[in-house]
């Protein structure tokens, strides 16, 4: 493989800095990496910057020119995504363009497919991923949520938590038990919830960086429509592993990581009076072949899912490794820039403008998003491996 741009490649990546640098404010950049829960679109102006990313198409540049996107073979979107994370653009409405968008290609009628994603690509609907309640995470078949038909429409019943972005959400991809008679897995189907129906509560929680990103939502007989069914009915655990499976090969951008490392390398520099020892050197070098193993990864991801393929071990080890690296990255910005690490963004002697702290405790929810790193090993050693079950 050729890592060099081509002409088109280079024309285009010229293209993409060009557009950010006319429209792309710096008030508009995250300040913190790639975890999901950063840039839900709780501020007007993420949302603005999504009106922008519309008026080129590269909302979700990827998707098909038959839904909106703008078709970009695989090399292209790795060259927008490479411009996106350097220039910290933020990402509202992820789950929706990453996750809920492409599982309804899959798994979704072709009226359901019109009626939906466009207004993911306009911006205009918001989405939240409702899987995880309380008791059922890593063990998602064990959900209790109820949906019982009635009519033209199920009733729904029950709980979920940890609800990225739910709080702002038009929209809700569930998952609820429709058969509680069959095997866990056969009696589970996947629904389009409108989040302004009546009986639908949001609570907040706030996370370990004191930001409100999950939520618990409630539902208390809420109505919906049959045809919000998406897939066959009892047959919704498949189309929660395709959304998965999305999920974990774009939850973590290992861009985002290499453009990050480069900048703690900086801004850590005064902290090192008399030269960098050998042990940060050398932490610093391991950082950076990580890295770049965590962006081939993602490369790969991205490949299989250009030719069709849904990866599902690989996915997983894109996410466990890139999640885990998250991790290392903040330890060693921690360490390098020591007390100043913990300054935060209000404090004029913060590395980073106080992004070192707050990276540190954002990163801690990414190994358990979309999936924690024993789920994900075991994944690896069943799916990849073929190991039997323990
Ligand atoms: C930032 C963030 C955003 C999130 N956003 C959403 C969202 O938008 N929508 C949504 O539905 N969910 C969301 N989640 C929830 C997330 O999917 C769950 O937290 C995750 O699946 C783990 O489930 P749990 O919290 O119930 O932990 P548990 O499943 O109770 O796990 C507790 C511990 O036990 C370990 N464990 C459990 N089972 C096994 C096993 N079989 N083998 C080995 N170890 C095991 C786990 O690895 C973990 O360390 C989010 C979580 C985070 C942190």
């Amino acid at each position: 493989m050729d890592f060099k741009d081509s002409p088109e490649e280079a024309a285009f990546r010229a293209e993409v800095r060009e557009f950010l640098k006319q429209e792309l404010a710096d008030d508009v950049r995250q300040p913190d990496e790639s975890v999901l829960g950063v840039g839900t679109g709780e501020d007007p102006k993420d949302m603005e910057w999504l009106k922008k990313l519309a008026t080129r198409g590269w909302v979700a540049p990827a998707w098909p020119k038959e839904y909106g996107g703008a078709g970009l073979p695989v090399t292209l979107q790795f060259v927008y995504n490479e411009e996106m994370a350097r220039a910290r653009a933020p990402r509202p409405n992820f789950l929706a363009i990453g996750l809920i968008g492409p599982a309804i290609m899959v798994h979704g009628s072709e009226e359901q497919k019109q009626e939906h994603l466009s207004g993911i690509l306009s911006g205009d609907t918001y989405w939240a991923q409702g899987f995880s309640e309380p008791g059922s995470g890593s063990d998602l078949a064990s959900l209790q949520t109820r949906a019982v038909e009635d009519g033209d429409d199920f009733v729904i019943n029950g709980q979920k938590i940890w609800t990225s972005g739910a709080h702002r959400s038009d929209r809700m991809l569930v998952l609820a038990r429709t058969d509680p008679d069959a095997p866990r897995h056969k009696g589970i189907s996947c629904f389009v919830l409108d989040m302004h129906a009546p009986g639908v509560s949001v609570q907040p929680l706030t996370n370990m960086a004191d930001l409100h990103s999950f939520n618990e939502v409630f539902f208390d007989n809420v109505r919906v429509p049959k045809k919000n069914l998406i897939g066959e009915l009892n047959r919704g655990w498949y189309t929660a592993l395709t959304t998965l499976a999305f999920e974990r090969s774009s939850i973590v951008n290992a861009i985002s990581l290499q453009q990050l490392l480069g900048e703690v390398v900086e801004a850590t520099r005064p902290y090192r009076k008399g030269g960098a020892s050998a042990l940060v050197r050398h932490e610093l070098a391991d950082r950076a072949i990580e890295t770049h193993v965590a962006v081939m990864l993602s490369y790969r991801v991205a490949s299989l899912q250009a030719k069709g393929l849904i990866p599902i071990q690989e996915a997983s080890i894109t996410k466990l490794y890139a999640s885990e690296l998250g991790q290392r990255i903040a330890r060693t910005a921690m360490s390098l820039a020591g007390l100043y690490g913990q300054l935060g963004p209000d404090s004029p002697y913060a590395p980073l403008l106080g992004r070192i702290e707050r990276m540190y405790r954002i990163q801690v929810g990414a190994t358990l998003a979309g999936g924690t790193s024993e789920i994900q090993r075991s994944i690896i050693a069943q799916r990849g491996l073929g190991l039997p079950r323990g």
